[in-house]
């Protein structure tokens, strides 16, 4: 049985919208002078995490995935692919606003195993951030005509976004993170989005990006349902667990880490991302540092396992 923590080494994205928080904040070694995403848990085929410590060492999480299925307590090989894809996003401007599909019209359209259902721990916000979350349209002929007229200001909510708060996006709402937002993001493995509107922007050459205001016509919920969770906490020692979202295809939790915990892994596998602080990790009797900017995979049948230090850990499972 492999005991010890699978720790990644991200893989990061240039996007029109993106920034340098991702080295100023985080520590990373980005690089493109506007790196908008780093991909830190990741088996997507468009971005592969390289694993960097034990005897998978430079594999990809994605091999290890179809080659050491073990590891996740993978039942089948009809299993198609890794199923969660962990982020941190660096709004340096407004992202284009968007829609995503949920996992049927993801098969069926575009030849995908999943959709994409999403949520965005805030990492920070600048004074006055804010995100898209959800429209006002009531029919979707409405929603057509709104859309195709370039009715935003009256078709969009907005909604203020201050560090700690915890959105979840299910496939079908619009939505956009703003400018001067980082947030991690714990989504299905899924790369398909459906772009509604991208601020009348153009890049270096002048043109501006597509939109996909066809598909996402079809795949818009309507009327926007808004989401909600009931945030449970629990007690382990030292770790205080609030538990922000259970659902069909993930369940996120944030971790306050203010001593010594002695925790027992249950899941299938569990992804771990070090949000701030310092601490470690044993496994049987080995310790590993954590700190800041670390993400990990514990695979399965890790059993026991004890965290020591002050952190603020970001942890998921299916
Ligand atoms: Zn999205």
């Amino acid at each position: 049985m492999y005991k010890e923590p699978i720790f990644l080494k991200p893989v990061f994205q240039e996007r029109i919208w993106g920034g340098q928080k991702l080295q100023t904040e985080y520590g990373y070694n980005i690089p493109f002078e506007h790196t908008g995403e780093a991909w830190v848990i990741s088996a997507h085929p468009n971005g592969p995490s390289i694993i960097e410590n034990g005897s998978l060492a430079g594999k990809t999480l994605k091999d290890a995935w179809e080659t050491h299925g073990e590891l996740f307590n993978k039942q089948s090989d009809n299993e198609e692919a890794y199923p969660l894809l962990i982020k941190i996003l660096d709004a340096n401007d407004d992202l284009s606003v968007q829609v995503h599909p949920d996992d049927t019209f993801a098969r069926e359209v575009e030849n995908v195993p999943y959709g994409k259902t999403e949520c965005w721990y805030v990492l920070s916000a600048e004074p006055g951030a804010e995100l898209v979350l959800g429209h006002c349209a009531k029919t979707r002929e409405e929603l057509a005509a709104m859309m195709d007229n370039g009715k935003w200001g009256k078709l969009l909510q907005r909604v203020p976004v201050k560090a700690g708060d915890f959105y979840y996006v299910p496939s079908g709402t619009i939505h956009a993170i703003g400018k001067g937002t980082v947030i991690l993001e714990t989504q299905q493995s899924s790369d398909i989005t459906y772009r509604v509107y991208d601020y009348d922007r153009v890049n270096v050459e002048g043109n501006k990006r597509e939109l996909h205001l066809d598909r996402a016509k079809e795949v818009t919920t309507v009327p926007h349902k808004p989401a909600s969770s009931d945030h449970i906490t629990e007690i382990h020692g030292g770790l205080t667990s609030e538990k922000l979202v259970a659902t069909d295809y993930f369940s996120v939790y944030r971790w306050q880490l203010n001593g010594t915990a002695n925790m027992n892994m249950e899941a299938n596998f569990l992804q771990v991302s070090v949000i701030s602080g310092n601490a470690e990790i044993m496994v049987g009797d080995k310790r590993y540092p954590l700190k800041k900017g670390v993400h990990f995979v514990l695979p399965y049948g890790i059993g026991e396992y004890k965290l020591t230090g002050e952190a603020e850990i970001v942890a998921s499972h299916e």
